[in-house]
């Protein structure tokens, strides 16, 4: 783990915020190729859930909520942790995260045994809106992004005049006071989810369950995660939410374990009942065929952005060897991302950067690419060094201007260049009129 958090730092995928400040726990920046890699991976995200349905729509809610929409929710009495102060150290504890030795819990910082009874910590953050500090101007930072959802599901029904089951879907911040962030970016006190709703008939409740939790396998494969790290928990009964007739964990064996990426639960009709009893508004939905009027249920696939980004990173990052200019083999670090995912599609390098024509060329064949894919120019160094620190950050395609393609080494390859690929080190001549087919083709 200690590699891929300092090659996060190195080039530049995310890093500790307000850092030259000492940095602040649990909160996260990120950096131009972690934002390219982010974005890819929410814009898929869309692509997959709303734009490529009829059934699905979308929306963009606030992150300052209504404390009477949380307290409805639950999240006012009951989203807490529970917590354990450490009387040596000071430190505050999840008590489900203890270190146990020979069956008598430790704090896992000092070791010490003298701690507190567990009590219940809420992990919302509170705030005060407008000028006075009364009790009546609490709001709060969203936990989730589903209750926006839940809470203008009348309104979007309305405009979008969709007939059951259709979701609604969201993507954007959300806040939780972690007692113990950790794990790099994994538990994080701001952080980004994806969320759909997916609103049914209450009969076809555990179908749709089996069938988003299939759909949900199916994406992390597109965008390149390994099934075999990938794993499916079915959460018991236990330890499900109490109204939820079933839930499914999808997890990845992250290099600290495995953890959860993201929860699949049929939630009932739970969230809206909440929401019709606290506020008086009818949030139900009348099928115009039966002529029934009823609350629809809704199952719920609810993934994390930051922690599908740093599955990601980790299940990118490689080892191999390579040839250095000598041709001493040398250890290469290679990310291999998805073509989809990379944050960089493809590097345009002129053989020399002392020799004008092909700096031109090169100028060109970037502009030509540019329009279709995130390119990156780069004409320092040697070749093989401006290989290798593309293949450090993932770019999958690098295209080499030389001498060919300027029809110095006969008319037949002018204008062809080498497309390089950065798992096989292959490269290959093609003409720059089939570039952008070519390399388009592999990132959609
Ligand atoms: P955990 O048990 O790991 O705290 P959770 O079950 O509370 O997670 P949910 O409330 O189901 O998480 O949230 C849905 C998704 O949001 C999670 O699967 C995860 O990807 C993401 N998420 C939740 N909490 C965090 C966090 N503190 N940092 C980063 N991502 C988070």
């Amino acid at each position: 783990m200690e590699k891929i958090v300092s090659l996060c730092k190195r080039r530049g995928f995310i890093f500790q915020a307000s850092e030259i400040y000492g940095g602040l726990n649990g909160v996260w920046d990120y950096g131009p190729l972690g934002t390219e890699l982010k974005n890819n991976l929410k814009q898929y995200w869309w692509k997959v859930i709303v734009r490529d349905r009829d059934d699905v729509v979308g929306l963009d809610g606030a992150i300052l909520t209504h404390p009477a929409a949380l307290k409805a929710s639950g999240h006012v009495d009951t989203f807490t942790d529970p917590m354990v102060d450490c009387r040596t150290c000071k430190a505050r504890l999840r008590a489900d995260q203890l270190a146990e030795k020979n069956g008598t819990k430790q704090c896992p910082n000092c070791g010490g045994r003298d701690l507190t009874e567990a009590r219940p910590f809420n992990l919302m953050f509170q705030t005060q809106m407008g000028v006075s500090a009364d009790p009546a101007s609490i709001a709060y930072l969203r936990p989730e992004t589903a209750q926006s959802i839940f809470v203008q599901f009348k309104n979007v029904l309305d405009v979008s005049r969709k007939k059951l089951p259709f979701g609604i879907a969201q993507i954007g911040k959300a806040f939780r006071n972690e007692i113990n962030p950790r794990n790099f970016t994994f538990r994080s006190r701001e952080f980004e989810q994806m969320e759909l709703e997916y609103f049914c008939r209450p009969e076809q409740g555990m179908d749709l369950l089996a069938y988003w939790l299939k759909e949900r396998i199916k994406f992390y494969e597109e965008i390149g995660i390994n099934r075999k790290r990938l794993h499916i928990l079915d959460v018991p009964d236990k330890d499900r939410a109490f109204y939820s007739k079933g839930t499914f964990d999808i997890e990845y064996e992250f290099p600290f374990g495995r953890q959860e990426l993201e929860g699949v639960a049929y939630r009932t009709d739970y969230d809206l009942q909440q929401h019709i009893k606290a506020s008086g508004k009818a949030l139900d939905y009348f099928d115009e065929e039966t002529k029934e009027r009823f609350v629809p249920h809704v199952v719920e696939p609810s993934a994390g952005v930051d922690r599908t980004v740093l599955a990601l990173i980790c299940d990118a990052y490689d080892e191999d060897s390579a040839p250095d200019e000598k041709g001493k083999m040398e250890t290469r670090i290679v990310m291999r991302f998805h073509p989809r995912m990379a944050p960089i599609k493809c590097a345009v390098f002129p053989l020399l950067k002392n020799k004008e024509v092909l700096v031109a060329k090169a100028r060109e064949v970037q502009a030509l690419l540019r329009s279709h894919m995130n390119v990156f120019y780069d004409e320092g160094g040697a070749i093989g060094r401006r290989y290798r620190r593309q293949d450090e950050i993932g770019t999958p395609f690098g295209v080499t201007i030389d001498f060919e393609t300027l029809g110095e080494k006969g008319e037949e390859l002018r204008d062809t260049v080498t497309l390089r690929d950065r798992d096989s080190m292959k490269q290959e001549r093609i003409a720059i009129k089939d570039l952008v087919e070519t390399i388009s083709s592999k990132i959609r």
